[in-house]
This record gives C-alpha cells, sequence and structure tokens, in this order.
C-alpha cells in the first residue's frame, strides 16, 4: 500500500498490545467460491461462499474473520454429511464462531455461507463511492484486516488460498477483479448480468478486490501481459501515461526479478474516493484518481514523478507482497521497505535524467529525523490488534526499511543482492516468509555477514552518528570512528546508550585520494587511510543509514571543495549531517548557514531542496521580528542569482531539474526570503492563472498559488473558492487551488477552510489533510488547533479508519509551550488508538522545537550581525 498524498504524513505504533487477535490454528483454507451482488439501491450487498477447507484437527467449532456482516445460513459438509451451524458473533474481536453438534474430524470439508453485508462509507472493505456526476460505485480496499467485511474469511495474510469471485452486477455496470473474465452472461434478472472471474492464484485475503461500477479504459501490453488503466467515465484521455509507465514497469521487473510477472493480466484503476495512495491488489491495483489519471502534457513534472513512482511501487509489489507475502504483520516493512526502495530505482532506469537517487538520499535524511525521536520503533515490531497493524504502516516500515535495504545493495553491489532477492522469491513462491528467511538468503548467496548486519537495523530502534577523528602519521591517515545512538533528545544523546551496530560504511577523503569501505563492529575501531588530507567523509556514496558527526572544522574544509569533491548525494547528507549537529548542540546555527553559503554556486535541484527545507524551518520557528530583515536579506544574497538565472519562464527544450529547481528556489525566496520582486511576479502569474489555468507551467503553479495566497487578501481566497468549487477543473488544478486556500496568513480565511473541510463540499479523504495543512501554515497553527479541538466529533468521524493519525502528527508544527500542554491534556481524553505513538512522537518533536529556540534564536542574531557587520549592508 502507499500512504503518503499531497500532504505528507508520518504514523507510528503503539507499545501497550492489547490481547492477541489472531485466529486459533483449527483449521485452514484451500479455496473460496464467493458470488457478491451489490445494491445501489440500499447501499448493501448479498454474498454467499463456499470455503473449501482443511480441518487440522478434532474440533466442534471453526472460526472466522467477520465484520458488518449479518449471518444468515451456515453449514459445514465433510464425508457427504451436512450439518448446520450455530454462529457467534465477537463484534470486538471480528470473529464468527461456527459450532457444530458433531464434531469435525481431521481432513477436507466445504463451508457454505449466506449473509448480506454493507456499502460502508467508510472507505474500507466493500465500500461505496462516488464520481464527479454522483454516480454510484461499489470497490474493495481490505489491506489490513478488512476482507472480513465483504466475506467472513480467514483473514490473516498466511491462510493463502484460491479464489473464485462472481458478481451479479446491474446491466451497464463494468466488474473488475483479480483475475481475467470467465464469462459474463445476462441474468439472473432482467436488468442483472453475472460476472464469473478465473480462479486466482494462492493469494493472501488482503489482496482480494473488486470494483463494479461505470468505467472506462485504455488497454495496452509488456511482455504478453495485457494491462488496462481504468477510470470513471470521461477519464480515458488521462490514462495514457499510466499505461506507459506500467508497460514500463512491467519490463524491468520482468528483466530485474527471475521471475516473470506471475499472474495473467494486470488492471489498474483511478478511484475518486480513496483513503490511501494506491494498493497493490493481485492483478488488480487501486489508486486515487489524481495519482493515476493525469493530462500528460500539463501535468507538472512532480505529479509526472509521483505517478511513476507509485505505479512502480504497486507493480514491485506483485512480486514483494503478493507472490511471496509476510507470514504476519511485523514483518510487514518487508512488503513495505521493497515496494519503497524499488520504485524509485524502477522508474530512474526508464528516467535517469530526474535523478530520483537524489530523492532516495533525501528520504533517508528524513527518515533519520524520525528515528531521532525516543519514541521511534524498530522496523520489526510486534502488532496484534487491527489498530496496531494499522500503525504499522508508518515511516519506519516504509522509509527506514527502504534506506536499510538500499545500504545492503551497496554493501552487496547490486548483482549479488539481485541474486539473493531472485533466490528468496524462488524459495517462497506463493507462500509467505520472514525476514530472517529473507537475510539468511542474502548471507548464503553473498558469504557476508548479512544475517549480522541486519538484526543491528531491524531489531534496534534509532540511528546511530559516527564521529570522525583524524590523524596524519608518517604519511598516512589514522581515522577513528566511534559510534553512539543519535537523539535529538541532548540528555539522552550525552548519556551514551548500549546499541550497537554493525555499519557497513565507506570513506572518502579529499582531492580523490582514495575511498576504503569498511565493516564498523564496535562502539569505536581505528582504520588506515594511505595518504593524508584535509577531510575525510564517512558516508561515501550517500548509501549508509547512519549520521556522520564532524567537528565545525571539518565541515568547514569539506565544504570548501565539496562542489567538485562529494557527489550531490554526498552534499545532500552534509547538509542533513550539519543540521543534526546543530540540533543536539554540537554545532552553532551560524555553522550550518556557513555550509549553506558555501554551497551557493551549487544548481541541484535535489541539494537545493534540502538547504530550502532546512532554511525555511529557521525562517518559521528561529526568526525573531527583530532579526526578521537581516535573515530575509542573507536568503535573498543566496538564492537571488539563481532566480535570475533560471528566469520565471521555462525555456524551450529545459529539463525537468530545471523546472523543480526553479519552483523551489521561488518558493524559498518568497517563504523565507519574502522578497517583493517575487512575490509580486508569483501574484501575476496566479491572477493569469484562474483566468486561463494553461497559462502557467504545473511545475511552478503549487509555489506561486503557495505564496499569493500567503500574500493575499480576502479577494483572492474568494476566488480560489469559487475556482475550487466549479466543475471541469482538471485534478491537478484542483488541487492547487485546495493547498492554497491553507496558506493564507489572515486567521479568519483560515477559519472559512477549517469550516470547509469537514463539509460536504470536500471528499472525506481530503478533509484531514487540509486541516493538517492549515496547522502546518505558522500562520495558522493557533486556530487550526482550536477547531481540532472544538470540532473533533466531526474529525474522529471523517477520520475513522485509515487517517486518523494525521491531525496527531500534524500537531508536530506546534512550538510553543503552552500549546504543547493543551495538546497532551486534549489527547489524554480523546484517545486516538491508532496514534498513541504518534502523539508522543508529536509532543517530543514540540519539545526540540522549544529548546532549539531558545538555544539558537541568540546565535541566530550574533550571527546575522556580524554578517551585517562584515558586509556592511544591513
Ligand atoms: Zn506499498
Amino acid at each position: 500500500m502507499k500512504r503518503t498524498f499531497l500532504l505528507i504524513a508520518i504514523f507510528a505504533l503503539t507499545t501497550v498490545f492489547a490481547a492477541a487477535q489472531r485466529l486459533p490454528e483449527l483449521a485452514t483454507p484451500e479455496n473460496y467460491k464467493i458470488t457478491l451482488a451489490p445494491d445501489f439501491d440500499k447501499d448493501n450487498f448479498a454474498g454467499e461462499e463456499t470455503i473449501q477447507i482443511r480441518v487440522l484437527k478434532p474440533t466442534s467449532e471453526i472460526v472466522l474473520n467477520s465484520a458488518q456482516i449479518e449471518f444468515q445460513n451456515a453449514t459445514i459438509t465433510t464425508g457427504g454429511a451436512t450439518q448446520t451451524a450455530k454462529v457467534t458473533l465477537d463484534k470486538t474481536k471480528e470473529m464468527a464462531t461456527l459450532a457444530f453438534d458433531k464434531a469435525l474430524q481431521p481432513g477436507g470439508a466445504s463451508l457454505h455461507i449466506k449473509y448480506t453485508g454493507i456499502l460502508n462509507d467508510e472507505l474500507r472493505g466493500l465500500y461505496l463511492g462516488k464520481d464527479h456526476e454522483g454516480r454510484k460505485y461499489a470497490v474493495s480496499q481490505f489491506e489490513s484486516t478488512d476482507a472480513r467485511r465483504a466475506f467472513p474469511s480467514f483473514d490473516e495474510p498466511d491462510y493463502k488460498a484460491t479464489f473464485d469471485l462472481t458478481v451479479i452486477a446491474d446491466k451497464g455496470l463494468s466488474a473488475i477483479s483479480n483475475e481475467k473474465i470467465a464469462s459474463d452472461t445476462p441474468g439472473p434478472s432482467d436488468a442483472k448480468h453475472t460476472v464469473k472471474f478465473a480462479t486466482t492464484a494462492k493469494m493472501s485475503s488482503y489482496l482480494v478486490a473488486l470494483a463494479v461500477g461505470q468505467f472506462e479504459y485504455v488497454e495496452g501490453q509488456a511482455d504478453g501481459i495485457p494491462i488496462r488503466v481504468w477510470g470513471p467515465p470521461g477519464s480515458k484521455k488521462d490514462g495514457t501515461y499510466a499505461l506507459e509507465v506500467a508497460e514500463q514497469c512491467m519490463k524491468y521487473f520482468n528483466h530485474y526479478f527471475g521471475i516473470k510477472y506471475p499472474f495473467d493480466k494486470l488492471d489498474m484503476i483511478g478511484l475518486p474516493d480513496f483513503a490511501a495512495g494506491a494498493m497493490e491488489n493481485t492483478g488488480f491495483i487501486t489508486y486515487r484518481e489524481v495519482i493515476l489519471l493525469i493530462d500528460d502534457k500539463k501535468a507538472s513534472v512532480g505529479l509526472h514523478q509521483t505517478v511513476a513512482t507509485v505505479i512502480a511501487h504497486e507493480m514491485a509489489h506483485q512480486w514483494f507482497g503478493d507472490l511471496v507475502t509476510m507470514k504476519w504483520w511485523d514483518d510487514i516493512w518487508l512488503n513495505e521497505g521493497f515496494a519503497t526502495w524499488m520504485e524509485n530505482k524502477a522508474v530512474a532506469a526508464w528516467k535517469p535524467e530526474w535523478h530520483l537517487e537524489l530523492d532516495d538520499a533525501e528520504g533517508t535524511t528524513g527518515t533519520l529525523g524520525v528515528d531521532a525521536l525516543k519514541n521511534t520503533r524498530p522496523i520489526h515490531q510486534a502488532a496484534e490488534t487491527p489498530a496496531q497493524i494499522q500503525e504499522l504502516f508508518d515511516g519506519i516500515a516504509y522509509g527506514k526499511a527502504a534506506s536499510v535495504l538500499r545500504m545492503l545493495e551497496a554493501y552487496l553491489g547490486p548483482e549479488t543482492f539481485r541474486a539473493g532477492v531472485d533466490t528468496y522469491l524462488k524459495q517462497h513462491a506463493y507462500g509467505n516468509a520472514t525476514a530472517d528467511d529473507f537475510w539468511k538468503t542474502l548471507a548464503q548467496v553473498s558469504k557476508k555477514p548479512v544475517d549480522q548486519i541486519m538484526p543491528t537495523f531491524v531489531k534496534q530502534p534509532g540511528a546511530p552518528i559516527i564521529s570522525v577523528q583524524t590523524q596524519c602519521t608518517g604519511g598516512s591517515n589514522t581515522v577513528t570512528l566511534s559510534q553512539k545512538r543519535y537523539f535529538y533528545d541532548r540528555s539522552l544523546f550525552e548519556q551514551g546508550n548500549d546499541e550497537l551496530w554493525q555499519v557497513p560504511m565507506c570513506l572518502k577523503q579529499d582531492g580523490g585520494k582514495g575511498q576504503k569501505c569498511v565493516l564498523l563492529t564496535k562502539k569505536e575501531q581505528t582504520f588506515t587511510l594511505p595518504a593524508c588530507g584535509s577531510w575525510v567523509v564517512a558516508n561515501a556514496g550517500a548509501t549508509g543509514y547512519y549520521r556522520s558527526g564532524y567537528t565545525p572544522e571539518a565541515i568547514r574544509a569539506i565544504s570548501k571543495t565539496a562542489e567538485t569533491d562529494l557527489t550531490p548525494a554526498e552534499r545532500i547528507f552534509l547538509l542533513s549531517d550539519s543540521w543534526a549537529s546543530v540540533r543536539v548542540g554540537e554545532q552553532q546555527i551560524g555553522d550550518y548557514l556557513a555550509l549553506a553559503e558555501g554551497l551557493q554556486t551549487d544548481r541541484t535541484r535535489a541539494v537545493l531542496e534540502q538547504m530550502a527545507g532546512q532554511v525555511n524551518y529557521i525562517s518559521d520557528y528561529l526568526v525573531t521580528d527583530t532579526d526578521r530583515d537581516a535573515y530575509e536579506q542573507w536568503i535573498r544574497k543566496l538564492f537571488s542569482p539563481i532566480a535570475k538565472e533560471l528566469g520565471w519562464t521555462p525555456k524551450p527544450g529545459e529539463s525537468d531539474e530545471t523546472k523543480a529547481l526553479r519552483a523551489r528556489i521561488m518558493g524559498v525566496l518568497g517563504h523565507a526570503g519574502r522578497d517583493p520582486e517575487v512575490i509580486a511576479e508569483a501574484r501575476k502569474l496566479t491572477d493569469a492563472a484562474l483566468k486561463d489555468p494553461g497559462a502557467l507551467d504545473h511545475t511552478l503553479a503549487f509555489t506561486v498559488f503557495g505564496l499569493s495566497a500567503q500574500n493575499g487578501d480576502s479577494a483572492l481566497y474568494d476566488e480560489l473558492m469559487e475556482h475550487l468549487q466549479q466543475k471541469g477543473a482538471s485534478l491537478e488544478d484542483y488541487y492547487i487551488y485546495f493547498q492554497s486556500i491553507s496558506q493564507f496568513r489572515d486567521p479568519k480565511l483560515l477559519q472559512k477552510t477549517l469550516d470547509f473541510a469537514v463539509s460536504p463540499a470536500v471528499r472525506s479523504q481530503d478533509s484531514l489533510g487540509l486541516i493538517s495543512a492549515v496547522m502546518e501554515n505558522p500562520a495558522g497553527t493557533r486556530v487550526a488547533w482550536d477547531f481540532v479541538q472544538a470540532h473533533w466529533t466531526d474529525i474522529a468521524k471523517v477520520g475513522g479508519g485509515f487517517t486518523s493519525g494525521e491531525v496527531v502528527n500534524a500537531t508536530s508544527a506546534i512550538c510553543d509551550v503552552g500549546m504543547r500542554s493543551e495538546v497532551q491534556d486534549f489527547f489524554s481524553t480523546h484517545k486516538v488508538p491508532t496514534a498513541e505513538r504518534t502523539l508522543k512522537q508529536s509532543l517530543e518533536r514540540m519539545d526540540y522545537c522549544v529548546d532549539l529556540k531558545s538555544r539558537q534564536t541568540p546565535q541566530l542574531a550574533l550571527w546575522l550581525e556580524h554578517q551585517g557587520a562584515s558586509a556592511g549592508q544591513y
């Protein structure tokens, strides 16, 4: 599954475990024959299923998962005799116990169940969605534990079985599922048709999928596998880009994995109502409409990249997750980490000019930020209840697991790593596996201590910072490396820790004086480099999952030749490592700002993106009113030359990287620099784009509209609102307006945005994202927090199920002692079971922000004053 969307949220996990909710090991399923008949007048469905099971031991009951299901009749047939079950439901555990008078004996049996279910509005199970014209459709979202809302089942990932699905649908409606259509016949009544799908491969229940509604598609193929891209009526023209991506990915994966695409066809559909980003159901991937169906000619570079990487992610799951599935949810990282690691790799092979390898480096630095919290979690984490399982889909399962896999690939070499992956997939195809299975295979194939290294990153929380000390003796360089867990919490950081990592790492010296790869296995170890130099970088290649700790002198030395001696990915890490040292007081903010100045001739989009993120943070939280002018001047001095080179208008034949860089640079100049010329030009472009959406390069649009909103008045607000509610805008334009109304500075306008967020005009999947965006706008934090408290019932209702942690996560934007206690008090009486760890993390982030502000604000003032004095210009 892909969770993140336009507004990035990090979710996390609780440590308090309720009683286990696992099925007793009484029987296993072999095949399900399921007939579903949705009724769009009553918003429910009739279901009938026959489950071929194998009884494992003598028992007088069978336990299935079931939720929101009404049983009408349940029988079991074994040895030619049929008996009726007495059904008892346990709502809390989402289980149904089928009790029989005569005990069942080990062996084959056939369960037959007639039931009804509801087409709910919770975006999970088999739910009801509506397209832009209000036409209803039914679609499934079963991961993690919601197949049980569509059919009583052994709804745990290691109960793999084959499925024969039949759908009775209204005439004129399409039905799409995991497999090809075996037959489509009129009846049973005049107004219906019956669609039977072919038998699926052996798979987990959470990967079963179904959509019934009015849809259209474009069709293609790759390596003989038919591929179709579906969407609501009228969307066909917007499916061609996704089709091209899917064809490219199919060829890439067929080549990369030793196993060819293991299913018969691939359908993909873009849905107007969809909670996650996308879901990797076997042979039938579901997406949010905006990240599948786009106008290939007009859409922004960012949206093109998102569509491509999300498709690659979901398609990688067809092998990692669908063909081989984790035994239990505690190893969900094997699915999500792999798909996340693979998404950029597959797309980079097709579009190397996007430099997605740099986004990997940026992603790793971001994940290290989550892992710097006390309340982070290890990659491998026990979970039993649906709420606990849901919380596992977080920045650790996706980002950290992907980063650790990337480090491992760099350590083993890409071909050895691939050979290990192939062996693992072949060993467990159509079955289940654990993390231990994975790294044992990699250790065998590579003959390297993968099984020693991986547990230190997978079973321990956090990540190390590796400090580098160098000494030149007799012409050779003695490098002492020492590792320590990095915490934003300064007292914990200073106090030290017991964790010990086995870190594969490469060292690099200035002036191309050689690179050496080592395995750090102790708290402190010494290595020798053959020549002396002025600096040593400890994460050469920028593939390591750790931070490097340098002295301020070393940072200064590195930054002098960083642009020639370091790769862009290494420069991203250098910025991140320096900022991390500021966060814990090992360096002063001036050291970081001096490094940023040192990189001012850099023109790499991703490096400047990293820098922009940090200087915007400083602007939002650390700059006082007194220093504001001086800081803005400094920002303009740093970034204006780049803006002048780029200009506002894309040049013919310009690269996507340059387009993306322009958006970043104008963004930071307008936001942190409050550059009047940039703001005025952004407004001009906004006005023109409101008259004609085709007038503005879409890659620049989010920035331009955002800046205009930040500096906008109620007239602009009203105009944006009007556009937002007009029909016929492209989905990307819709989200540009949607995002903009969270960026104003006037609390009265932001209040209107918040009211709008919980109104019926906004699809429930988008509501919490909008509230969170207002909270993350420094001008809106207070008003959004007050709104959340006052409207908690509405918010909890909208957020039920999949997205409930989003608002809790957004409170991280608070940087104020008083508001922090309000948050703590409020959530102690308004519990969010799926966001307990998220709450702890948010409170932690508030503490660190307050602490950083009190320590670095005076330092920042001093540094700016010094700059002004030496430059004589402020
Ligand atoms: Zn995924």
